[in-house]
């Protein structure tokens, strides 16, 4: 469970990027994170993998209590989540496999358990031709797919996708999706932040829309309706 009570963050320069946020993600949920540019979403997701946190409030993730977590349980509550970001953040100079078991081998997962766990997990992606293919010699969604492989090789309980579909066509950003969808039918929490209009209206999931750094809406089937 994922609960921002009153959460506020101040970045150095005095700019707010949420304020009072208050909410809470069950196990299992598909959440939609939807608002203008600017409006704290970023800032919201970058919270949930300490990459940033609170200025201000109370944030629980998973079993992690913001409050009193010290900086050794860092790398524990990142192994509970995997993150997908919109350039996918691939390493360059490894292969497919090599990306994904990469995840594995920061966690000192025992060697004789990483290939076929790697292996399994591109599979279920549709990778396992590409294994041995570097980044650049995949497509938008290829790379987007690996790097999904790479966010759940680990099994994490949530999955964080920041934009996963911002740079990529309607038809590929439907594959994705449904790779989403299975993650999240798998029983994992996923939350998305997305402009994607398409998506949002037609693969109904909670939404939740940030304006100002705070929540204006909390809808359980919702729609996109933001401005933009
Ligand atoms: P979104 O992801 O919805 O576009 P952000 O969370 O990136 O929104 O930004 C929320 C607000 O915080 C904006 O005013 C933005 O300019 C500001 N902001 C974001 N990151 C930083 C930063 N590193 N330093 C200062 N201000 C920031
Ligand atoms: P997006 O629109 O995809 O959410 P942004 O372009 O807002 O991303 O932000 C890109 C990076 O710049 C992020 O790491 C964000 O934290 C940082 N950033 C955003 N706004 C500001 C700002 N006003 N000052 C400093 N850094 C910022």
């Amino acid at each position: 469970m994922i609960v921002f009570d009153k959460v506020t963050k101040t970045y150095d320069n005095g700019v707010t990027g949420i304020k009072d946020l208050t909410l809470k993600v069950q196990q299992g949920e598909f959440v939609y994170i939807v608002g203008q540019s600017g409006a704290g979403k970023s800032t919201l997701i970058k919270m949930l993998y300490h990459e940033l946190v609170p200025t201000s409030g109370h944030l629980t993730i998973n079993d992690f209590d913001f409050d009193t977590m010290r900086p050794q349980d860092v790398p524990m509550l990142r192994r509970s989540m995997g993150v997908v970001f919109q350039d996918f953040k691939l390493l360059p100079r490894m292969t497919v496999f090599e990306n994904v078991a990469y995840a594995m081998q920061v966690i000192e997962t025992p060697d004789a358990d990483i290939k076929p766990r790697v292996l399994d997990v591109l599979k279920q992606v549709g990778l396992e031709q590409k294994i041995r293919r570097f980044p650049n010699e995949l497509s938008g969604g290829e790379q987007q797919r690996v790097s999904i492989a790479r966010a759940i090789v680990n099994k994490p309980t949530v999955v964080i996708a920041d934009e996963p579909t911002g740079n990529l066509d309607p038809d590929t950003s439907e594959e994705i999706m449904d790779i989403l969808d299975r993650v999240h039918a798998a029983g994992t929490t996923v939350i998305m932040a997305t402009h994607n209009r398409d998506i949002v209206n037609s693969r109904t999931h909670r939404v939740i829309e940030i304006a100002g750094g705070a929540v204006v809406r909390d809808e359980a089937e919702g729609a996109y309706e933001v401005e933009d």
